[in-house]
């Protein structure tokens, strides 16, 4: 089974596209940010912290799509090797806003160990 994280208010779930206990969204399937944020590439831990970050956001933000975008645009300033968006400076501006009042702790990325076997097996077909 796979750990996800809820996109929209930031709690661990089963399944990248199963609905959320917590708040009851039932992301898209074949979303791929859902995918991004799982057991397959992250530990849980990282993904709880990532997680508490996004509800910090959304505890600040007006409305949830807002909370989200401004997720993303922490995460691609953080965190970029995880992913990357751009957004229209206006956006970037407001988000920084946000965050600028969010007080979480950095948080710690560490892959899962299924994303470090993947590494290790790559690494062994590069060099045998
Ligand atoms: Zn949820």
């Amino acid at each position: 089974m796979t750990i996800a994280l809820c996109m929209k208010c930031g709690e661990t779930k089963w399944g990248a596209w199963c609905e959320c206990e917590k708040c009851g969204t039932k992301p898209d399937v074949g979303s791929r940010l859902e995918l991004i944020f799982t057991d397959h590439n992250y530990a849980p831990d990282t993904l709880e912290q990532l997680g508490s970050v996004l509800k910090e956001i959304s505890s600040l933000s007006a409305d949830s799509q807002q909370a989200q975008a401004a997720f993303l645009y922490y995460i691609s300033g953080t965190h970029p090797d995880i992913l990357q968006v751009s957004f229209p400076p206006k956006e970037a501006k407001v988000f920084d806003a946000l965050l600028n009042a969010c007080t979480f702790e950095p948080v710690t990325i560490e892959q899962s160990f299924e994303a470090l076997m993947e590494d290790k097996q790559r690494q062994a077909e590069v060099d045998p």
